[in-house]
């Protein structure tokens, strides 16, 4: 008999019929014999809603309050899950990320996890409890609550997998599995039966929201074997995998990632002089605020244009900054543009393979869409775009590379 984790995402238990859905499929397990313990979300909308209402007060409202506030919304599904479950005769009981506990940092909204202690869950599931943990949220060493950014529980349910030495941590969402791309946006996705963490995990640093980026390399890091799969209906779902050799027949690319919330800034004129980048940067990363790609340009009169992204919740902060140092620096002019994307394909394949750079280009151009930024890993080369070509080039790339699931074109 085995023991899983698993976690179950907004959508997934987003009403009531919903959470005794998924109660049902948690007892099914149960039935054979198996132990399990639970990782779920906010009923879906409710963590946005919970934003939205402290928006109404303030537009910064203080990261330890918004963590207080934000880690209700998966304490009401914990709590009505197990409900669910004992209705069912099946014997629950829950947990809040205190209640565990599960120690983080004190990065309030996105802090990261140091221990779970597993004492009490050892001592539930020997006495044939299922036990059902608050995703998404932990505590700090001070005793304030922390959450682990959006998305993060997936993390939560990657980190008790690890910390239970689980043998599958089972993340149930609402497609069932990883897809070539998101099939929202080309209906002729294909899933994936495996996909290895080093290319998960360049995908969802691309944008892909299936898996949060911290959970892939949680994986990653302590070895847990993941899968996502549906929880609307049954399936083998997809496999993460560590070796790349248990992929027979590697395609080229596994899959196509993209990100809307993109924003570009670049100096133009700026003095081709030793530290220049640092002092560009410097101020933007003394903010706290991360930079995605950077591009610098040949000098040839003495000056270069510099180029960067960021995330486009930080454009206008960021744009404030930047026009300070530029007439610092004595540059001649900012630009920017928050109406770009960035698109990038992803594949091992790419290591062993010449020319997909080329074919990427060619697809792009065939659509007469142009690139803006190229930015390229051993394993993904990634392009902004302008955001409305975003769809177009998501299903011309997906096709050019013959990922397409023939029957659904
Ligand atoms: P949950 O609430 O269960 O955590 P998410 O909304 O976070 O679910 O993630 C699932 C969604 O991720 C899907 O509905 C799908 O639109 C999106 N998605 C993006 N890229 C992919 C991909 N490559 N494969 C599958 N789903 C993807
Ligand atoms: N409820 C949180 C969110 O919406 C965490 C999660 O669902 O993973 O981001
Ligand atoms: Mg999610």
């Amino acid at each position: 008999m085995a023991l899983y984790v698993q976690k179950f995402g907004g959508t997934s238990v987003g009403s009531v019929e919903r959470i005794e859905a998924v109660a049902e499929k948690i007892k099914r397990f149960r039935d054979e014999g198996h132990d399990i313990v639970v990782a779920v979300s906010a009923m879906s909308g409710e963590t946005n809603r919970l934003v939205a209402l402290s928006q109404a007060i303030s537009n910064q409202p203080s990261p330890r309050e918004l963590d207080v506030l934000l880690a209700t919304g998966e304490q009401v599904t914990i709590a009505l899950l197990c409900m669910a479950l004992q209705k069912l005769d099946c014997d629950a009981v829950s947990y809040t990320g205190t209640q565990v506990p599960i120690l983080t940092d004190s990065a309030h909204t996105k802090a990261r996890i140091q221990s779970i202690d597993t004492v009490k869950m050892r001592r539930d599931l020997d006495a044939g409890k299922v036990v059902v943990v608050a995703g998404f949220q932990g505590v700090d060493q001070f005793g304030s609550i922390t959450t682990l950014g959006r998305g993060g529980s997936d993390t939560t349910g990657v980190a008790l997998a690890a910390a239970l030495k689980a043998d599958e941590c089972q993340i149930y969402t609402d497609v069932d599995g990883v897809y070539t791309t998101d099939p929202r946006v080309v209906k002729s996705a294909r899933r994936l039966d495996r996909i290895t963490f080093e290319e998960m995990l360049e995908m969802a640093s691309q944008g892909s929201k299936v898996l949060q980026i911290r959970a892939v390399e949680f994986a990653g890091k302590y070895n847990v074997p993941l899968r996502v799969l549906s929880s609307f209906e049954d399936g083998p779902g997809t496999l993460i995998s560590l070796e790349e050799e248990d992929i027979m027949e590697q395609p080229i690319i596994s899959g196509i990632a993209f990100n809307r919330d993109e924003a570009k800034l670049t100096v133009l004129g700026v003095p081709d002089v030793p530290g220049v980048a640092s002092r560009i940067l410097g101020p933007i990363s003394a903010a706290n605020i991360e930079v995605d790609m950077i591009v610098q340009n040949v000098a040839e009169d003495r000056t270069t244009d510099f180029t960067f992204t960021v995330h486009r919740n930080d454009y206008d902060k960021v744009m404030k900054v930047i026009e300070q140092v530029a007439d610092d620096l004595g540059a001649v002019e900012v630009k920017g543009d928050n109406t770009i994307c960035k698109v990038s394909i992803v594949g091992v394949g790419m290591r062993s393979h010449a020319g997909v750079a080329s074919k990427m280009f060619d697809a792009l151009a065939s659509e007469s869409i142009n690139i803006q930024m190229i930015s390229t890993s051993e394993i993904k080369i990634a392009v902004v775009i302008a955001e409305k070509y975003l769809e177009l080039a998501v299903r011309t790339l997906h096709a050019a590379f013959g990922l397409s699931d023939e029957s659904l074109v």
